[in-house]
């Protein structure tokens, strides 16, 4: 494994690789490592010649009362874990690598961010875009891997993708959770005892959700106070969202059918995590 900190310099290797007809798989994240990572370096490993991990903490996508500074860091780990990967190519950029100077042009991202968090968390998105334009310029991949368990992410990527005319094909990976069905989360290490104890509930809420969905309640507003009232009887978190749509399109739903996603966010003291299920409801028109 080779670890760049030059964009320049990684760009120049991944252009050999290119030469010499090399296919590339590309995983980006935000580093503090664990198994919902390590499944999308595993799938990028297995599908692709060279492996591209990049670890970096993007400011833009934080807004300002967010937990920038304290999102938990740890290379001396991240490098172990992309060792056992066996990737090829981590790249770790310093901010000033990425932004040297004041930042001149931004991407806006118009479609799929007024809902979930891209309505609560405003320029989140923008930001999200704005790296994924540099790193898909510097790293140039065939292929790049996305987790479900950021779902809404996905979507925003999917329309990057094919509104820049990235030639990059989009690699949606299911989440991967705790044994108790909590979604794996850099975050989860800032629940307190008695949260993670319940932070479960959230997947669990979820589930009731879909299997009544699955069983024919086609009201979305019925789905949310189904996982509202779990959420609220079985842990102390504070409901941020909970909201039904069509999935990737993100629109609302009269009735719940086609592809769906049914997402959630809930505060809790220090941690805010979010989780969601897609799924497809069949109809007599479909
Ligand atoms: P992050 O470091 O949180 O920005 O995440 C980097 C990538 O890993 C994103 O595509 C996430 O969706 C994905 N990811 C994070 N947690 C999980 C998980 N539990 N299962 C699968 N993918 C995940």
């Amino acid at each position: 494994m080779r670890i760049l900190t030059i964009a320049k310099e990684i760009q120049q290797q991944i252009l050999e690789e290119k030469k010499n007809g090399k296919s590339i798989g590309y995983v980006p994240t935000m580093g503090f490592l664990h198994e919902g990572h390590a499944s999308l370096l595993k799938k990028a490993r297995k599908e692709n010649d060279i492996v591209v991990l990049t670890i970096f903490v993007n400011p833009l996508q934080f807004g300002p009362n967010e937990d920038f500074d304290s999102y938990p860091r740890d290379i001396e780990h991240d490098e172990k874990v992309a060792q056992s990967a066996l990737i090829d190519y981590l790249f770790y950029p310093s901010i000033e690598e990425m932004y040297p100077d004041e930042v001149s042009v931004k991407v806006t991202v118009q479609h799929r961010t007024d809902v979930l968090c891209g309505r609560k968390r405003p320029g989140h998105f923008d930001g999200v875009a704005t790296v994924l334009t540099k790193f898909f310029n510097i790293i140039n991949p065939d292929k790049v891997y996305f987790g479900m368990k950021d779902a809404q992410q996905v979507a925003v990527v999917d329309g990057l993708i094919t509104d820049f005319n990235f030639d990059i094909e989009i690699m949606p990976v299911e989440t991967v959770r705790e044994e108790d069905g909590l979604a794996k989360s850099s975050r989860n290490v800032y629940l307190l005892e008695e949260e993670r104890a319940c932070a479960h509930e959230l997947y669990k809420g979820l589930n009731l959700a879909r299997e009544a969905a699955l069983h024919g309640e086609d009201n979305p507003e019925k789905l949310v106070s189904l996982i509202s009232n779990h959420i609220m009887n079985y842990t102390n978190g504070k409901i941020d969202y909970i909201e039904v749509y069509s999935y990737p399109e993100l629109k609302p739903l009269e009735k719940v059918s086609g592809n769906v996603i049914i997402a959630l966010a809930v505060q809790f003291t220090t941690a805010r995590l979010i989780d969601n299920v897609t799924f497809l409801v069949h109809n007599d028109t479909n």
